[in-house]
């Protein structure tokens, strides 16, 4: 195996590609991966249900046999987790997982030749208070009664306790609202191929629906993760249909554009008012600190130079800490959307750092976590 390979393929252990997304291809590779001692532990989702996982740190193969399936209303992020712990490790990883371990790896916190990125497709996350109000107002259903979740043909499908199913259009939802969350409906990374292996449903066809994946491979370690599993008895594969790839290349396509349409309908540019734009959405910030805990590109510590301007006791009208974090995050933040969803007073701070990111980034032609470049204001030479 090797670089540039596509397959299709399904874990064979039965009840894992029952549970599995599509088929349990990752959740098998990566307890293959810890089994023959390819890393000494695992990153994976500890469903708690339907809308709430943690992400846990294992070496315990059952427990990653347990993780298979996807939750589309967990827009966690792993970086931070395998940050500063010297790990050779695997994880499964989003678009914005992969560029955020990437970026951790330029700044040596993250060791990537250690690191094994399975990439997930990504459609997009949902947030799980903002799913929960939607399947009460748009689908009349109780949360607590979901028993799983699937996207099929731009619908987004609950099942519930009673075997019935529940569809809406991704479209609908969105206009009223709900659906996924906003960084993710501009996000154009959908086929992770800023990861190893990038694995995902789009392209699988014909009787092989629903039960299996399609992989393509982006470096040598992904081949080597998927050769081990192979040689390992716990996955199997075939060469993909070429209906199927090119199916997969149509999607992409389609999908990247609908995010790039996304982004110039969100980021109208502000004629007149700028600063007393953001001026306002800051206003009720309570400096916390949650956002910058969170932002899987920053590995800072506790002590940084925002959070030397964190308090307010000052005549500023603007928080400091949030001009500081503005530039330093111009040509890292990746539009994760982690600092818009743990901020207690709701300001849109995804849409606000893009705000002063999406210039720069398009200007000096970088996208943090796509490439190994060195980011560009490590270059910068300050003058005494
Ligand atoms: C939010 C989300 C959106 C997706 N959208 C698409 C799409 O539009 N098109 C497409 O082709 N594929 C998409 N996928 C990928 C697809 O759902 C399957 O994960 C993929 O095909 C692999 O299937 P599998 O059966 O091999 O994975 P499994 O064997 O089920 O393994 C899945 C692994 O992903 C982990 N995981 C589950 N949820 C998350 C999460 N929210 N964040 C990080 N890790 C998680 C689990 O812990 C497990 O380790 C999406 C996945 C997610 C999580
Ligand atoms: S930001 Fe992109 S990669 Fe991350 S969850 Fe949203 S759509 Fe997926
Ligand atoms: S500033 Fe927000 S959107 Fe940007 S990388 Fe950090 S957490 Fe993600
Ligand atoms: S999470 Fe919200 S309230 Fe907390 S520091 Fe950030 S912007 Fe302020």
């Amino acid at each position: 195996m090797q670089k540039g390979e596509m397959y299709v393929g399904w874990s064979t252990k039965e009840d894992v590609r029952k549970r599995g997304g599509s088929g349990g291809l990752v959740t098998s590779m990566l307890a293959a991966a810890l089994e023959k001692k390819l890393v000494d532990a695992v990153v994976v989702l500890k469903k708690i249900n339907e809308f709430e996982a943690v992400p846990i740190i294992t070496s315990d193969v059952n427990e990653v046999l347990n993780s298979a399936g996807s939750l589309h209303s967990v827009p966690s992020n792993f970086a931070k987790l395998i940050a500063d712990r010297k790990l050779k490790v695997a994880l499964p990883a989003k678009g914005c997982d992969a560029r955020a371990i990437i970026e951790q790896g330029k700044r040596n916190a993250i060791n990537l030749d250690n690191t094994f990125i399975v990439g997930l497709n990504c459609g997009g996350s949902m947030h799980p208070v903002v799913t929960r109000e939607m399947l009460e107002v748009m689908y009349k259903i109780k949360p607590e009664d979901v028993h799983g979740e699937e996207i099929e043909k731009g619908k987004l499908i609950f099942e519930t306790k009673d075997g019935k199913e529940h569809a809406i259009t991704i479209d609908e939802l969105e206009e009223k609202g709900y659906g996924r969350r906003e960084s993710c409906r501009y996000c154009t990374i959908k086929v992770p191929n800023n990861s190893d292996i990038a694995c995902g449903n789009w392209g699988v066809i014909g009787d092989l629906v629903g039960k299996a994946t399609f992989v393509e491979i982006n470096s040598e370690k992904g081949a080597k993760l998927l050769q081990n599993a192979v040689d390992a008895g716990y996955v199997q594969v075939q060469k993909p249909d070429e209906k199927g790839v090119a199916i997969r290349a149509k999607i992409k396509g389609v999908m990247e554009d609908l995010g790039k349409k996304w982004k110039g309908k969100i980021f109208v540019p502000i004629e007149n008012g700028r600063l007393e734009y953001f001026r306002k959405e800051l206003e009720h910030c309570i400096d916390c600190g949650a956002c910058k805990t969170v932002c899987p590109t920053c590995s800072c510590g506790a002590v940084s130079k925002c959070t030397e301007y964190h308090l307010r006791g000052d005549a500023y009208k603007m928080s400091m800490y949030h001009l500081v974090r503005f530039t330093h995050l111009a040509d890292a933040c990746i539009g994760c959307g982690q600092c818009t969803d743990v901020c207690p007073v709701d300001i849109p701070l995804t849409r606000l750092y893009r705000m002063f990111a999406n210039p720069i980034q398009e200007q000096l032609k970088y996208e943090p976590g796509m490439d190994m470049r060195k980011p560009p204001y490590f270059e910068v030479k300050l003058n005494e």
